[in-house]
């Protein structure tokens, strides 16, 4: 019997059930791989090649594919009890909600929980607007916070936005990083400024120092709430737990989700302080979630927690950065026509292209050596590295030395193309 995996028309299968527009596109790129399974920052497909995975399912892998102590928790929990009857109490749950309050930034305290980052950023609008009774939010240019009404909303990208207008409310955006813009924007009215620490679809932005610290003052001046999305940049990705840490900035709301998962089971949360939780006191039933805060998810979602602290996840995407970084920088010097800029914090990386066509080139040459690395959503100049904090320092070696490869093969194309308008 033929292999099912190793079928060779799971791309047309995919364009005929799915997305055939999605299959069309990845047809042109050549990517009909299929992926099987993964190890560490490994991901492998169904010919038995290996990649190494550097935009990390963006960035759902932080502790890499398939750690055993996440599968173990899996396993465990999947033999007890894997969702929740909504009637009793589970201890997993609690267990998390626990565990959230003690390593989450200032006097955050209480969880709610959710499947994906986008109902995270939905939960938050909510909470602000039932805590301050405001309903007006402030965002930023470039943001990505998902693509359900309201996280659309707060995003700022109008390709994704426009189909759908009019938006759910009454949302400003302001340039990112600019405090002055901010300042002459916030008013009275403002339920929550929304913001990422360090921007993940909008190109890997990081902003000037003082930024966070900045909004966080702005924001109490006004009675507004401030709300940090770390979904992409939470538990250890930038090199502390939270990004906001980097300026010891305690939101009243903060967004997780992607790596929370253990790269295991879908889960999200919102963490809130105590004042904004106030109207789950009048109201417990709010807002709820048939699988949010299940016991399967959350039991792997603690697990996560406790490897990223006994692995010292953080402290290794500090190093690996720190090492990681000037390394592409050099790369990029020596290739000025196809990568203008590396910039980012911890192993989270963003290579800012040339021009706007080169990108498609480098992840392709990329792709082609091995070396998975994607576009951002908000920005295609940008293919973002967020690859496995437990990434091993040879196969950080191996991305350096891939990349010049494939940043020399998309030079050359370059040379011959402007070769060809000169004669
Ligand atoms: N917020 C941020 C900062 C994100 O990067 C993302 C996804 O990339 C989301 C929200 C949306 O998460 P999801 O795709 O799980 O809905």
């Amino acid at each position: 019997m033929q292999d099912p995996q190793a079928a060779p028309d799971w791309l047309d299968r995919f364009g005929a059930t799915m997305n055939p527009g999605l299959a069309r596109v990845l047809r042109f790129m050549g990517l009909d791989e299929v992926e099987v399974t993964g190890s560490g920052a490994e991901l492998i497909d169904h010919a038995g090649r290996r990649f190494l995975d550097c935009s990390g399912g963006y960035g759902v892998f932080l502790h890499g594919y398939r750690h055993p102590r996440l599968v173990e928790a899996a396993r465990r929990q999947l033999d007890q009890l894997a969702m929740s009857s909504r009637v009793l109490l589970n201890p997993r749950t609690i267990e998390l909600a626990e565990l959230l309050a003690e390593v989450a930034p200032g006097d955050l305290q209480y969880s709610f929980f959710t499947n994906s980052g986008t109902e995270s950023v939905e939960a938050a609008l909510k909470f602000a607007r039932a805590a301050t009774g405001r309903s007006r939010f402030i965002s930023t240019w470039g943001a990505f916070h998902g693509k359900s009404m309201g996280a659309l909303a707060v995003s700022g990208r109008a390709l994704y936005q426009d189909p759908f207008r009019p938006l759910i409310g009454d949302v400003t955006h302001v340039a990112y990083g600019s405090l002055e813009e901010l300042a002459s924007t916030l008013a009275d009215d403002v339920a929550a400024v929304i913001l990422e620490p360090i921007q993940g679809e909008g190109g890997v932005i990081v902003p000037p120092p003082g930024y966070l610290a900045g909004a966080r003052r702005l924001t109490e001046q006004h009675g507004a709430l401030l709300i940090a999305d770390e979904v992409q940049t939470g538990l250890g990705r930038t090199g502390d737990l939270f990004a906001v840490n980097h300026e010891h900035v305690v939101p009243d709301l903060l967004c997780l989700s992607k790596a929370l998962s253990g790269g295991i089971v879908p889960v999200g949360a919102v963490i809130g302080r105590p004042g904004v939780w106030e109207f789950f006191s009048e109201a417990p039933l709010i807002h709820t979630s048939t699988f949010g805060g299940n016991p399967l998810a959350t039991a792997v979602a603690a697990e996560a927690i406790r490897v990223v602290r006994e692995e010292d996840l953080v402290g290794q995407a500090r190093a690996k950065g720190a090492w990681l970084l000037p390394a592409l920088q050099e790369v990029a010097r020596r290739y000025p026509t196809v990568l203008r800029e590396v910039r980012g914090r911890g192993l989270m990386i963003g290579m800012e292209t040339a021009t706007a066509g080169v990108g498609g080139a480098l992840m392709s040459e990329l792709f082609h050596r091995g070396v998975v690395a994607v576009y951002t959503y908000n920005n295609e100049r940008v293919l973002r590295l967020l690859p496995p904090l437990v990434i091993r320092p040879d196969q950080l070696e191996q991305v350096v030395e891939r990349l010049d490869q494939a940043a020399r093969a998309v030079a050359a194309m370059h040379l011959e193309e402007v070769g060809h308008a000169a004669r």
